[in-house]
């Protein structure tokens, strides 16, 4: 979705919100999935959520990775410090695109 592909690449997280029944769109997408409208509106969402599950990624870079769930959408993500646990309360602290224009995520203790 080019709309959520550029608020991203400015690091700013909008997910698309259906007009007509308000359901989150996720993964974002042009059309709702539930009553598939295509009134969509890029919404704003709050940055804090719970880490569900981490795990260490040793393909390609080193990274601990993380499962959050933030407002009811869940999100793979880079965990930026040790020591979390799942249930602990992490925020999204940058999100971007990367050099392959996958989007990215990175997620702190808040
Ligand atoms: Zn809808």
């Amino acid at each position: 979705m080019k709309e959520f592909l550029d608020f991203l690449s400015r690091g700013k997280f909008r997910i698309p919100i259906c007009d007509n029944c308000h359901t989150k769109i996720w993964p974002p997408s042009n059309i709702c999935n539930n009553c598939y409208s295509k009134r969509i509106r890029m919404s704003k969402l709050d940055r804090k959520g719970r880490l569900i599950e981490h795990s260490e990624s040793f393909i390609g870079e080193n990274k601990n990775l993380g499962l959050v769930e933030m407002s009811g959408i869940r999100i793979i993500g880079v965990l930026s410090e040790g020591g979390l646990t799942p249930g602990s309360v992490v925020k999204l602290k940058k999100c971007g695109l990367d050099k392959n224009n996958s989007p990215y995520y990175e997620f702190s203790s808040a």
